[in-house]
């Protein structure tokens, strides 16, 4: 089994080279640090915008090396990130604009990628959530009994589901790679190992030259504490996937696993699966949940424990498949605001913004930040920019050892909280509200 090389999705495409690194001092209008999809969306509609504009990403590896290029495929319509925090900032209808609007980006994004001839894998056959406890069921409140489940993916311990028709299942270093052409194809210049050490007002450094533009902004999400001045911001989260070999016709019939939906569970440390274009399964989920100090993984290698838990939860969800090989593992980090809620911000007076901490479902959320962040930087007023994620502030995480702490032992509850309700709780675990009330959420 292959253990890191960025991940599946990009070894089965092939690495690329990086291309075009930044040579020099340049000025330009709009310099977008970070090369995945957060920066590359807001690159293609500034750019479809206005033509006329200068615009550079920076990219310390490849366009799509980070979370872009090796999340577990869910082009979800469903809200990323805490509701209650986008309530405090717009209310109930701020929570409902935000929901329909995330929903509508999916459209727009299976929209652009037909528009721009970009080969995907997109399937949109919906996402398959199923409870496989009493406290499980309980939260999820789904419309599918047992039997129903069974008809579409025979889950063992299914006890109902919910069937969310509108996401989709896409190869994501495909679609960030499709992407980045297509913002080539518009002009933009992509500087690839081009790696940026500080952001200011007005300027990009790195250690290539300055890049110095009116308009500048970050989107680095996992890698956000990597930039000076930016460690507490957002927690690097650290999630990670097996894929398996390709399955046989008669795996696939034991597991009744027919369509293409994508599937999760309702466990508190959840797990999150796709049937890949080539007949494999490709789960993921928390592994270690973070590593000291916001240190990053080394392209994508992640550890033996996160590699054995993942293929126990396989078994588990399908125990024909016990023994089946897996091909690859790696890992990736999203970014984790404290309050798990995204955000897009602008601050014109200084031409600096921002976007993500999508906490783990960016995937669809990164075209709408993008689109977002075009109208800010535009200076245009529209329901986009009227959304509660807009301008919202979030306090820092707490310095170290605290913040390492702090989260293992967030796991540490939840995992307890999941062995409680597998065990035969009725309700959602006291300790997982305990854990719910300690992080924030
Ligand atoms: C394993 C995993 C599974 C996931 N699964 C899903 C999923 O199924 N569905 C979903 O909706 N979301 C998922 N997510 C989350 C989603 O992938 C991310 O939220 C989203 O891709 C974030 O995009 P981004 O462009 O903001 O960040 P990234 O894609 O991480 O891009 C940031 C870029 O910045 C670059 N960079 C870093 N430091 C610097 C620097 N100093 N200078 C210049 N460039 C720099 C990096 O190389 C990287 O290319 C998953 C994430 C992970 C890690």
């Amino acid at each position: 089994m292959r253990n890191g090389g960025v991940s599946f999705w990009w070894q089965q495409v092939g690495l690329p080279s990086p291309a075009d690194p930044l040579e020099g001092d340049v000025t330009c209008d709009v310099a977008i640090v970070g090369g995945g999809l957060t920066g590359l969306w807001t690159a293609y509609y500034l750019a479809e915008a206005d033509p006329s504009l200068d615009i550079r990403v920076l990219e310390a590896r490849f366009a799509g090396f980070g979370a872009s290029g090796r999340n577990g495929g869910w082009l979800s319509a469903e809200l990323p990130g805490s509701a209650r925090a986008y309530a405090r900032a717009g209310g109930e209808d701020g929570v409902a604009r935000l929901s329909a609007a995330v929903r509508a980006t999916v459209d727009e994004v299976v929209g652009v990628t037909r528009r721009e001839g970009i080969e995907a894998d997109v399937v949109r056959h919906g996402v398959l959530h199923v409870a496989r406890s009493a406290a499980q069921a309980e939260r999820l409140g789904g419309e599918l009994d047992a039997a129903q489940v069974a008809r579409r993916i025979r889950v063992a311990g299914a006890v109902s589901g919910h069937l969310d028709p509108d996401c989709a299942r896409v190869h994501p270093a495909r679609l960030v790679s499709g992407v980045a052409r297509a913002v080539r194809g518009r002009g933009v210049r992509v500087h690839e190992d081009t790696r940026v050490t500080a952001v200011e007002p007005g300027a990009a450094v790195t250690a290539r030259g300055t890049v110095r533009a009116p308009v500048v902004l970050r989107c680095l999400e996992g890698f956000t504490a990597g930039l000076s001045g930016h460690r507490r911001d957002w927690l690097p989260m650290n999630s990670a996937l097996v894929v398996t070999e390709p399955l046989t016709p008669a795996q696939w019939d034991t597991i009744g696993w027919a369509g293409e939906e994508l599937l999760g569970d309702e466990a508190h440390a959840y797990c999150y699966a796709q049937r890949t274009a080539d007949g494999r399964i490709a789960l993921g989920g928390r592994g270690i949940p973070y590593r000291f100090a916001s240190r990053t993984d080394v392209d994508g290698r992640t550890q033996d424990w996160t590699v054995e838990s993942l293929r126990a939860t396989l078994t588990s969800l399908f125990p024909s498949l016990a023994g089946i090989g897996l091909d690859h593992a790696w890992c990736g980090v999203l970014g984790v605001p404290r309050d798990w809620s995204a955000s897009v911000s602008w601050d014109p007076a200084l031409g600096l913004g921002h976007a993500g901490g999508y906490v783990g479902s960016g995937l669809t959320a990164t075209n709408l930040a993008g689109r977002t962040l075009r109208d800010l930087v535009l200076g245009r007023d529209t329901d986009l920019t009227r959304l509660p994620w807009t301008g919202h502030r979030v306090r820092r995480w707490e310095p170290e050892p605290l913040r390492w702490a702090g989260v293992h032992a967030l796991y540490r509850l939840y995992r307890a909280a999941d062995r409680r309700e597998d065990a035969g709780l009725s309700r959602t675990s006291r300790v997982a509200r305990l854990a719910n009330r300690v992080a924030g959420r």
